[in-house]
């Protein structure tokens, strides 16, 4: 099966079904984030990351080790993890930064912090709340650092339920352009 194939799969299967907590399915909820970033004009790297930034919610990609730590804390990096089998770095780093981002906006942007969804408040405390200091200056010199910061942004605008389905088809000629060579 083709890496595109693969993903839609998942998006059909698992991701049609309800995110917790949330207005939308996974699916649509990716989906959603993947389209905000194509309207901005992102790379196509960066729209790769938003689509497929909650891949690692997925059972099917999951791993012992994930199920341990909590799936919270661990679904960016068994996404970014899974999707390195056919991308490069920017598009696999930005989804393994995704949490962390979202730890460092709770930390220098206060608004940002009251703009969350209730679910989204919830899993900030499983997640480890805002980072420190420290953390905020390591996160700031981690390689595609910002790139995760607005695949965050986009991830929590990802919610509309008013938003009619969008379909996985318009983004496989992007994610097939961005596979690596086998
Ligand atoms: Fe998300």
């Amino acid at each position: 099966m083709s890496a595109a194939d693969e993903i839609e799969a998942l998006f059909d299967g698992e991701g049609s079904k309800d995110y917790l907590g949330e207005a939308v399915s996974m699916a649509q909820h990716m989906l959603q984030a993947g389209a905000l970033a194509r309207a901005e004009n992102a790379a196509d790297e960066l729209v790769a990351a938003a689509l497929l930034h909650d891949v690692g919610h997925f059972r099917g990609i999951r791993t012992g080790r994930d199920l341990m730590e909590g799936s919270e804390n661990r679904h960016g990096h068994s996404g970014a993890d899974w999707l390195a089998r056919w991308f490069g770095p920017a598009v696999c780093d930005p989804v393994r930064l995704h949490v962390a981002a979202k730890r460092y906006l709770c930390a220098v942007d206060p608004p940002y912090v009251a703009a969350l969804s209730p679910a989204s408040v919830y899993t900030l405390s499983v997640q480890g709340g805002p980072m420190t200091t420290a953390e905020v200056a390591a996160f700031e010199s981690t390689p595609y650092a910002y790139d995760a910061v607005q695949v965050r942004r986009w991830d929590d605008r990802a919610k509309d339920p008013e938003l009619g389905p969008i379909a996985f088809e318009t983004f496989r000629p992007l994610l097939e352009s961005l596979v690596r060579p086998a």
